[in-house]
This record gives C-alpha cells, sequence and structure tokens, in this order.
C-alpha cells in the first residue's frame, strides 16, 4: 500500500498528500452507493490538485460481509485499522437482530469515543422540498452521541431487574412507578455535554457562524436536560468568556462589544417549530442525544429528506463519516438509490481533512447534476420533467459537472 496514515497532533489533523482513508462499504443498497461515492471523491481529488493528492481507500469489513467472512459483526481488526488511520467512511450497516450488539454504529461510536455527531443540513440549489424559503435553512447540528437513553441502560417490563429498580427507587426516594413497568435510564454528564458543545463553539468560530443555540427540554427534565443547558451556558463562560455572550446578556447592552458568538437557549419543542417558520436565525444547534436523532431528521426533511443528508461522528482525533439513512434492502445491488447521502458525506470529510478545494469540487458536481435534472428515482418523483439515472448514472453526471470537466 503506497498512502501515509493521517496523524492527530495539538488538537489538529495532519494530512499527507496520500492518505490512506479505511472505508466500509456498507450493507443492502451500500455496495452500490459506495462505488459510485468512490469515483466521484477519486475524480475530484484528482480535478482539484491536478493529480498531486490522491486517497489510498482501505476496505474494512463490518455487518453482513464480515459476519460471512469472520463470524462476527464488528470484528476488532476494523476497529484497529480505523483507530490506526483515524478518519473513515462508512455506508449502512444492517442492526444484526439477537447477536448482542444494539447497534453496530452506537458500538463504533462508542469504542471511538466518537462524542459529537455532527449534521449539516442546507439546501442544494435545485432540489425538490416541501418549503417555500428551503435555502433560509442552513444549520450544523451537534448532536451529543454517548449519553442519554441511547447508553442503553434499559430494563423490560416484568423483569427481575426493572422489578428491583423499581423497589429501590419506591423505597429509597419514594418515586410512584406503576407496577411491572419498563425502566430507561438517562445518564447525562457536565463533562460530556461540555465537550460537545465546546466543540460547537469551536465550530462557529471558525466557520464564523454567529451563534450557537442550546436545545433542550429543561423545562420537565430539569436536571438532565436542564443540566445539559446549564454546563453548556457554563462551558461557553468559562473556555469561551473572551468571544462568547449569552443572549439574555446582549438583550441588555447595546451591543456585542465584539463579542463573535451569541449563546442562546430553546426548549426543544418550540425548536421543532423555529427550524420551520425563522431557520435563518439558527446556523448552528448544540443538543443532548435524542433530541438531536429527531431534529436532524426534521431538518433533512426541509431541504430533500434523508437520501440527502450527510453526518459525521467526530471525537478528539478519530472521526468516521457516514450516510445516515439505512440499507434499504429492498433496493440492494439494483443499481437505483441515491448516493447522495455518503457524497455528501465525503464533502464534509474532506472539508475536515483540510481538502476544501476537493470539497468544493464535489459540491459543483453534485449542484450540476441536479441543476440539470440527471437525478436518480427518490429525486426524479418531486422534479417534474427529470431524468431518471441509476446510481453510477448519478455519479457520472456529478463528475461531468465537476470544474475542469466539458460539461461544467
Ligand atoms: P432505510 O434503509 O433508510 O430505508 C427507508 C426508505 O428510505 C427506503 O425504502 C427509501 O424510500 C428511502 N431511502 C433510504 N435510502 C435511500 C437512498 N440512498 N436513496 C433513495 N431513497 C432512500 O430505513 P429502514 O428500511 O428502516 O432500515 C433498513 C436497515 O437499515 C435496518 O437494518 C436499520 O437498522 C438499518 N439502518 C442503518 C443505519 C446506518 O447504518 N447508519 C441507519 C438507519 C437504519 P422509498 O422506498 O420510499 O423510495
Amino acid at each position: 500500500m503506497t498512502g501515509r496514515s493521517i496523524q492527530w497532533s495539538n488538537g489538529t489533523w495532519v494530512v499527507p498528500d496520500n492518505p490512506i482513508i479505511p472505508f466500509i462499504e456498507g450493507d443492502g443498497i451500500g455496495p452500490d452507493i459506495w462505488r459510485a461515492s468512490r469515483r466521484v471523491f477519486d475524480a475530484a481529488v484528482q480535478r482539484a490538485s491536478q493529480g498531486k493528492r490522491s486517497v489510498t481507500w482501505l476496505e474494512v469489513l463490518a455487518g453482513e460481509k464480515a459476519y460471512r467472512a469472520a463470524g462476527e459483526w464488528l470484528p476488532d481488526a476494523t476497529l484497529e485499522t480505523i483507530r490506526t488511520h483515524r478518519i473513515a467512511i462508512k455506508g449502512p450497516l444492517t442492526t444484526p437482530v439477537g447477536s448482542g450488539i444494539r447497534s453496530l454504529n452506537v458500538a463504533l461510536r462508542q469504542v471511538l469515543d466518537l462524542y459529537a455527531c455532527v449534521r449539516p443540513v442546507r439546501h442544494l440549489k435545485g432540489v425538490p422540498s416541501p418549503m417555500k424559503h428551503p435555502e433560509k435553512l442552513d444549520v450544523v447540528i451537534f448532536r451529543e452521541n454517548t449519553e442519554d437513553v441511547y447508553a442503553g441502560i434499559e430494563y423490560e417490563a416484568g423483569s427481575p431487574e426493572a422489578d428491583r429498580l423499581r423497589e429501590f427507587l419506591t423505597a429509597s426516594f419514594g418515586a410512584i412507578i406503576a407496577p411491572g413497568s419498563a425502566l430507561g435510564i438517562k445518564p447525562m454528564s457536565a463533562e460530556d455535554s461540555k465537550r460537545l458543545v465546546a466543540r460547537a463553539i469551536r465550530y462557529a468560530l471558525s466557520s464564523r457562524r454567529p451563534s450557537v443555540t442550546l436545545v433542550h427540554k429543561g423545562n420537565i427534565m430539569k436536571f438532565t436536560e436542564g443540566g445539559f443547558r446549564d454546563w453548556g451556558y457554563e462551558v461557553a463562560r468559562e473556555q469561551f468568556g473572551d468571544v462568547t455572550i449569552s443572549e439574555a446578556e446582549l438583550a441588555q447592552q447595546p451591543s456585542a462589544n465584539g463579542k463573535r458568538v451569541v449563546i442562546k437557549d430553546r426548549i426543544a419543542d418550540s425548536m421543532f417549530q423555529q427550524v420551520l417558520l425563522r431557520p435563518d436565525e439558527y446556523p448552528i444547534i448544540a443538543t443532548s442525544n435524542l433530541n438531536g436523532d429527531y431534529l436532524s431528521d426534521a431538518c433533512a426533511a426541509q431541504v430533500g429528506g434523508l437520501g440527502m443528508a450527510p453526518g459525521a461522528n467526530l471525537g478528539d482525533g478519530h472521526a468516521v463519516f457516514e450516510a445516515t439513512h439505512g440499507t434499504a434492502p429492498k433496493y440492494a445491488n439494483q443499481d437505483k438509490v441515491n448516493p447522495s447521502s455518503v457524497i455528501l458525506s465525503g464533502v464534509m470529510m474532506f472539508e475536515e481533512m483540510g481538502w476544501s478545494d476537493v470539497a468544493q469540487a464535489i459540491t459543483r458536481g453534485l449542484e450540476g447534476a441536479i441543476g440539470a435534472g440527471t437525478v436518480t428515482y427518490d429525486l426524479a418523483r418531486q422534479l417534474p420533467g427529470a431524468r431518471t439515472v441509476p446510481t453510477s448514472g448519478f455519479a457520472d453526471a456529478v463528475i461531468a459537472h465537476m470544474p475542469g470537466s466539458q460539461t461544467a
């Protein structure tokens, strides 16, 4: 193998001109969309760098392919390879039933401590949308990725664990819980909430976005969700006091005095209304795990749906970029579905690596293909007059519309 590993030094990536990037092809539609996306990535790197840079793609196994090859859903070798090379990209994986692993994605995030799930949601020109002004939504959602009800501490109704826990809570704290209830635990810590919010603020500063909104349900869950809000304001004051100001402070003084980022907070239910009515007031959202899950799909729906929604799971020194939709098994191996979610995850990956020229080439190619009405079936059914192409044909169209090609 000719490439070199990406390194992490003093809190930043050190990216060689020929990085090795592990990929998980994914199950179901995964192979189709990965094949198409990889061609787009290689063409963009080649054009943007005029052949001076290249990616050495390294396949690692997970999901059904790993199970068929080695009898394991998530082999240690896969985790080790990602740990070594630091940045990886993946297609969707089947959630195995009854194998002892709740979800491969959740396992990957927890094992590599990828604590921030980052989902930028913005409208690409030409993509059909149910909104009158989809271009007003341009938000980056930072969702805490390791805690909350996703921590997996849950007991079945009628199980001895649930009954014992109920007895303890009733006897020790006077909690009122119906007999035979299922019970789940929602752990949320200052440490994990603060590192997530700090990451969102750093991103606001580097991308020159003017505010970070903490989204929570602290009016009801005062210590978990309310804690998230309070810890968010705390970390803003403690670590970024010279560059941030709270919305409440700003209301009491005539100007922000050079502070570049306003910290606001909103209750989760009202936030669903805000992203519909006044989306342009929310360039960055930082939120807990479950709120973030709901909000990111709701925002994605405004700009073209899940087929167009990229995502990244980021830790300190490790990152895994991924399509946010599932494996859509009924379309497997039909060369039919939309590869844009993986392609846009690649855009995020190249931006994170500092290869913005590559990211821009891909975005221009995507906008060009969609603008010309050359799209896969999912977008074609909402775009009158569009030409439906297969997954591979869509990749051809994206490449043809990149800067430097004859169509562009
Ligand atoms: P899904 O795979 O996301 O598919 C649901 C529907 O979404 C599809 O039938 C299709 O709708 C549309 N769709 C999804 N991807 C598309 C694409 N690339 N292009 C166009 N349309 C697309 O959801 P699911 O059927 O509920 O889940 C299937 C499996 O995926 C499950 O095992 C689940 O656990 C897993 N999953 C994995 C991930 C992940 O790895 N990140 C995430 C979610 C789910 P139409 O048929 O209406 O066109």
